[in-house]
């Protein structure tokens, strides 16, 4: 066992990351700058279950400032998860945003890293399905053309060609894993499934963007913590990429009926416009991280859905997790 760091560590993904770590018996250096993207009272309650936690400490300080280099001498595997995400916001000003926390932080950790490589078990890049754009072929896989529609995806390619880049020039251990839409318990107020069990229990109508056709791999949050782990357990070669999804093609459409049912809501969409930077479909060929990694998904929609649905009833009710 070691000492990791995990940047973006009371996010969504970051927070669960950080308690399967400390669940595992790794002590866990979280950092974090609780960006206003979405409320950082809710990153708060995030860690609330594991600030007290003896192997847990925070540093609430923002990678563009950061002593990195001290940092990264205090730890033996590296988890970045931080990042400026949300597609849809990241077109006009904002990019500024989406250019500083996804790729020059990205690319100040690397090189924070440089002289670590024979040290280092691991860094694990959080990339996203999102570098493909609109995919030629479903299930995509990771040497499809990567073709981003949106701004948020550029920026998330950036950055994994850095992490490439100093695999290949100095030999750091680093992989990317390319999360395919990541739902469950604490998931970011601005995602689809959040906003939609959100409305439902309200009694408002759904917004979706264009005509529910659209199709998603959908991941359980557990199932991408459990893909960070495998990379941090599995020697591969330096800076693969491997696609992280929850294992089927879904039909937003499909989403909508199965939340109403698990959350026994009526169901009334309205329909917006297809918005700028949303790709139509998305599907992962996962061949390459269960045949390297050993990764297989074990949390299917509907279970995920069961799952997500009771999170949220003690979210909106405002009990503790
Ligand atoms: P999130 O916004 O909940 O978490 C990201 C965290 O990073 C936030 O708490 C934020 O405060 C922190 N952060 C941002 N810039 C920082 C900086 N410069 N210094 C320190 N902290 C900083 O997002 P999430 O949904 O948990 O996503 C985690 C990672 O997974 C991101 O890299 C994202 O691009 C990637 N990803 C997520 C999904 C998904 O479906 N959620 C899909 C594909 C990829």
């Amino acid at each position: 066992m070691g000492r990791a760091l995990v940047t973006g560590a009371a996010g969504f993904i970051g927070s669960h990351l950080c308690r399967r770590l400390l669940d595992e018996g790794e002590e866990v250096l979280g950092l974090d700058c609780f960006t206003d993207y979405y409320d950082p009272g809710l990153k708060r309650r995030n860690l609330a279950g594991i600030l007290q936690h003896p192997g847990f400490r925070l540093l609430e300080q923002d990678l563009l400032s950061s002593d990195l280099a001290g940092i990264v001498e205090s730890v033996d595997a590296v988890f970045h998860q931080a990042a400026q995400a949300g597609v849809r916001q990241s077109w006009g000003h904002s990019f500024h945003d989406y250019a500083r926390h996804n790729v020059e932080a990205t690319q100040g950790l690397l090189e924070a890293c440089r002289g670590h490589e024979g040290r280092l078990r691991r860094f694990v890049y959080a990339s996203s399905s999102s570098v493909y754009g609109d995919a030629p072929r479903f299930p995509t896989g990771e040497d499809d053309a990567k073709l981003p529609i949106s701004p948020y995806g550029v920026t998330k390619l950036a950055g994994e060609l850095l992490v490439r880049l100093y695999a290949v020039q100095y030999g750091l251990p680093a992989v990317s894993l390319r999360y395919f839409t990541v739902y469950g318990p604490r998931q970011r107020p601005d995602m689809g499934f959040h906003r939609f069990f959100r409305a439902l229990y309200e009694g408002r109508e759904i917004p979706i963007y264009g005509d529910g056709e659209q199709t998603r791999d959908f991941t359980f949050v557990s199932d991408a913590v459990q893909a960070n782990i495998l990379a941090l357990r599995t020697p591969t070669e330096p800076g693969l990429a491997f696609n992280i999804g929850g294992g089927a093609r879904v039909p937003l459409r499909q989403v909508l009926d199965l939340m109403g049912r698990i959350a026994d809501c009526p169901v009334r969409v309205v329909h917006l416009d297809p918005a700028p930077g949303d790709v139509r479909h998305t599907g992962a060929d996962t061949m390459r991280a269960k045949g390297l990694l050993g990764f297989r998904a074990e949390v299917g929609i509907e279970e995920g859905l069961g799952r997500m649905n009771l999170w949220m009833a003690d979210f909106l009710a405002g009990r503790p997790e």
